[in-house]
């Protein structure tokens, strides 16, 4: 079986003590790639430096939507020249987050269309994050040229997928599968197309059910894997090789 966690923070400061075990446990589980996603300057420029040492992970850059506010000049043209670069596979995080609010939304906005203007200009995918802000994240990706991305942590339910599939998209589930009280995302992930379903961890962030309030790490991908392989009707080597397959095909990793 061979996974690929397509959202993972590998370089956040949980992981310092024992990023090497970390990998080792992924790759014991089944977890062969991993696309490890910026989410401004800085963390855009460790995203790359852990791409450029290991053959199986590759990264992404872009300002995540809490940090809009950041997204001057010279920190977008730094971004365009990370997301340039070979092993940088996607541009993002980008989005818009109207639940937290940790920037204006003006300045997220304004970041987003950027982000999608860089992502069409590069010829390479978008990954969105998109939390309480539906309807606008929406309008954005529906009238922009890009037709190619993913809705990274899908977090809604069956009746929002329609734009998003229409652009183009492929869409994530998570660890938010895996909660109790989150049935309209599990019909979700029944009704997304085969050929856009992926799935992520998001680590260190949302740890599936059975391991919350822990650190999420990539092996944990396996259990949401399971979760939506299961609600499919598949097994989940099955469902590994179709959404690896996907992976591969919309960030254009060897073998697609
Ligand atoms: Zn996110
Ligand atoms: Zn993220």
């Amino acid at each position: 079986m061979i996974v690929t966690d397509t959202h993972c923070h590998l370089y956040w400061n949980s992981f310092d003590e024992d990023r090497s075990e970390v990998l080792a446990r992924a790759r014991a589980a089944g977890v062969q790639r991993m696309v490890v996603v910026g989410t401004e300057v800085e963390t855009s420029r460790s995203a790359a430096e852990l791409a450029e040492s290991d053959p199986e992970i590759w990264c992404s850059a872009g300002i995540h939507p809490h940090d809009a506010e950041g997204s001057d000049p010279v920190a977008r043209e730094r971004i365009r020249e990370l997301a340039s670069r070979e092993r940088c596979v996607a541009v993002g995080e980008t989005g818009l987050d109207w639940f937290k609010e940790f920037s204006p939304r003006e300045a997220q906005l304004d970041s987003f269309a950027w982000h999608l203007d860089l992502a069409a200009d590069l010829d390479k995918p978008v990954i969105v994050h998109c939390r309480d802000a539906h309807e606008a994240t929406a309008d954005l990706v529906s009238s922009h040229r890009l037709r190619r991305g993913v809705m990274h942590c899908y977090a809604y339910g069956p009746d929002e997928l329609a734009p998003y599939l229409e652009a183009g998209y492929h869409v994530s589930f998570s660890g938010v599968v895996t909660y109790p009280r989150n049935e309209a995302n599990r019909e979700a992930a029944r009704q997304v197309p085969l050929d856009r379903i992926l799935v992520e961890t998001d680590s260190p962030f949302l740890a599936p059910q059975g391991h919350r309030g822990k650190r999420n790490e990539p092996a944990l991908v396996v259990p949401i894997l399971e979760r939506v392989a299961e609600l499919r009707g598949m097994t989940p080597s099955e469902l590994a090789e179709v959404t690896s397959a996907n992976a591969a095909r919309l960030f254009g990793l060897p073998g697609s």
